[in-house]
Formats: C-alpha cells, structure tokens, sequence
C-alpha cells in the first residue's frame, strides 16, 4: 500500500471538508443566481427563492420532516440558543422578577457549549435548569430525565449524539417522554444528521439542530426544525426584522449557503449507509489494533451506542502534550481544552470519571468521507509506535510492569 499524504485528516468531528459536488451547486448562487429571495417582484428573487425551496426540501426529507418546518440559521450555535432561549421565553410558567422560577429546564452535563451555556445565561435569568450528569458510559436514558421531570419542566435538551465520544442517547425514548408529558423536546443533532437515519417524527422530536459543515457542506449555515403540528411550536425570536424564515430568523438568507447546505443533505441522505458501513470497519480496525497492541489504554464510552465514525482512546502512562508532538501528521483532537492561559482536561470526560491525566492522555479520532485504509494503517503505526516509545521514558509505567499497585504507593513530599 502506497504511504499516504500528511498530515492526515481525522477531525471530522470538528469539520468536514465541503464536497465538491456541493461546492459545484453552490458556485452559481454567487454570480449569475444572485437575488435577493425577499424579492417577490421579479425573476432575479423568484429564482433565488426557488433554489432556497429545494434546499428546504432536500433538508426536510433528510430528517423526515415537512419543508415549512425548517429554519434555516447560521448553524447549530445559533439553532440551539434560538431552540433553547426562544423556547423557554415562549413557555415560561412565571414571569421574570416575580421571584418564582420562570420555568425548569433538564438538560445533560456533557453537552456542546452551544447548548451548555445558553442553559447557564438561562439560569441567571431565573429559569432553574438540571444538568443530568451521565455514568461512564456518557449515556443519557429516558429514566434519567424521567426522574428529573418536574409539575413546572418546560424544556428538555438531549444531544442526540455526543461530539467528544460519540456516543448515542435514547433520543426516541426521551421524546416519547416528553410527549406524554406535554414538555417541549429539543436535540442537538449536529454529529447524529447526515450519519445517521433521523425521523423527527417517529422520535417525538420538536425541535432540532443542525449544522452544514459537520456534513460536508459549507461553514456558517445550519438550520432549526421546529415543528408545527401536534404541537405547533411556537419561539421568541432572537433577531427581529425583515421576517424571513416565518419571523423565527430575520435576514436576508444565505443563499449559496443554503443550497450547499441543500446538496449536502441530498448526497448525505443516498450515501449515509454505505459511508457508515465503511467507516464502522475501519474504525474498528484502529481500535481493535490499538487496543490489542497496547496495554493501559481505554475507549471512553459505550462501547457499542456509538456513532461509526469517532473514537477516544485514552493512553496511560503517557504525558498528553508529548502524545500529541509525537502524533502531529496526525489532526485530532485531544482530551485537554485550550482554556485561556492553561491546559484543562475535557469536561466530558471529567464528568464520565476520566482522571484528569488520563483524560490529557486521550485523542478523539474521527474518520470521515475520504478516509483512506493506508490513512488508518498510517495513525496506528504512529500511535502504537509513539506510545510505545514515551512508555519507556516512564518510571510509572516500569513500576506498573513491575506488577506494583501504584495507587497504594505513598509519595514521597518535597
Ligand atoms: C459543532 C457542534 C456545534 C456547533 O455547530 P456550529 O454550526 O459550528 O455552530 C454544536 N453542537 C455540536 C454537538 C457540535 O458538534
């Protein structure tokens, strides 16, 4: 097998590249397609709505929803804060200042900051919001939720599938839920949609995100299903304005987005099985050789709910900066967040009970559209080798070998 070119791209968990068949449906919608959709008295607007229309179609049939039920936005960042705080304006149960809670909202520990910190600006208005902390294998269940249901819950938001790990949650269970509770249900369904079969419908959702460039469409576009039968959803705007979008979202739309978004979502929903099928062997593949090959390490998360194309893989014994110089070639992600000024483990895994060096020692590796099988044969190689090789500058991991109980052993203080 020909030695692939680096660096390798296994991020796709963080972007996807945009396909060029979307980039070639795109390119008009910058120059000849040019209108203004807003424009209903004249060709060059009608055109431009009409390509929008398809594109609401093709998001629509994606996620099994009506075309009217589709908002688009700038992507998932802006969906959930208009999902989450539209949502809990519209539905609060007291008003602000009335010194009751405006509302109770359940959402899980391990979100995306795109939905964990609306929830927290929430709770400083005075909603008061639950943060179901998940066990080691980051699963929310319809029982957790159940269990934090309230006579005043207004609001649950579940990831559908999660960023880090990738694991899935009960999102049908969780919906039918809310349903027989009559609790408006929002997912973050940035990672699952375009992976994964998605019925809104069958899984009781009423309102979810998601975003173009984490589907091998264009950046900064996205969009919100909200649903408009049983129950017609209703949201308090974040933007007013000019109205598009049924007044969810002012804005002159983002046309050439919005068709890229479109074309996205077509190629996604013929390919996703095949593509999935694919990239669960060769991430299997990886795991497997990684774990057969090196003792002290750990998948993070439910080993089989889980999305087919990401993986994090903890390393004992090895210093997380070190990891990732010796695996540069390599683009992921590690376990430690670039906080302003330091190095902090990744709340997701903290909060699934990943020590903190280990969490630093930990790599999530996403596979994506044009992984190659010489790619992954490549990072195994790498990993193994690099691993390997920091181990033997390791004090610790000799005593381990040695046999020696290292969390009985009494340190010496300087
Ligand atoms: C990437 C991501 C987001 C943010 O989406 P943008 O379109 O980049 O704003 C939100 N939630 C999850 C789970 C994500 O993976």
């Amino acid at each position: 097998m020909t030695a692939p070119t680096l660096p390798i791209y296994l991020d796709h968990a963080a972007t996807t590249p945009c396909d060029p068949r979307v980039v070639e449906a795109m390119l008009p919608y910058f120059t000849e397609i040019f209108g203004n959709p807003g424009s209903r008295n004249h060709q060059f607007g009608w055109k431009a709505e009409e390509a929008v229309d398809k594109a609401r179609e093709q998001v629509a049939a994606l996620i099994g929803a009506n075309e009217k039920e589709v908002i688009f936005t700038s992507g998932s960042t802006e969906s959930n804060n208009l999902a989450l705080r539209g949502g809990a304006i519209m539905y609060e149960k007291a008003p602000a200042n009335s010194g009751k809670p405006r509302g109770h909202i359940i959402t899980n520990a391990i979100e995306h900051k795109a939905v964990l910190d609306p929830c927290k600006r929430l709770q400083k208005e005075g909603f008061d919001v639950t943060f179901l902390e998940p066990g080691p294998d980051g699963i929310i269940t319809a029982a957790m939720v159940q269990e934090a249901m309230r006579a005043d819950t207004i609001l649950v938001s579940i990831m559908w599938a999660n960023n880090e790990l990738g694991v899935i949650n009960d999102i049908p269970q969780i919906g039918a839920l809310c349903k027989s509770r009559d609790v408006l249900f929002h997912t973050d369904a940035t990672q699952w949609v375009g992976k994964m079969p998605t019925d809104v419908e069958a899984a009781g959702i009423d309102l979810l995100s998601l975003s173009s460039h984490k589907m091998y469409g264009p950046k900064g576009v996205g969009a919100l299903f909200v649903r408009r039968r049983k129950p017609r959803v209703r949201l308090t705007p974040l933007v007013d304005g000019g109205g598009q979008e049924r007044g969810f979202r002012s804005g002159t739309l983002n046309v050439s987005g919005i068709v890229g978004l479109g074309k996205a979502a077509e190629i996604a929903k013929a390919e996703m099985a095949a593509e999935g099928a694919r990239l669960l062997v060769m991430r299997r593949r990886l795991e497997e050789t990684i774990t057969a090959q090196l003792d002290s390490t750990q998948i993070n998360g439910h080993r089989e709910k889980r999305l087919p194309h990401i993986t994090n893989i903890s390393f004992g014994f090895v210093e997380g900066e070190s990891l990732m110089m010796a695996c540069k070639e390599i683009a992921c992600s590690s376990g430690s967040a670039c906080t302003s000024a330091s190095l902090e483990p990744s709340y997701v895994l903290k909060t699934l009970g990943v020590g903190d060096e280990l969490a630093h020692s930990s790599l999530r590796l996403s596979l994506g559209r044009w992984t190659t099988d010489a790619q992954i044969d490549y990072t195994i190689d790498k990993i193994i080798t690099a691993v390997r090789k920091l181990r033997t500058l390791s004090p610790l991991y000799d005593m381990h070998k040695e046999g020696i109980d290292l969390s009985k052993v009494e340190w010496a203080h300087h």
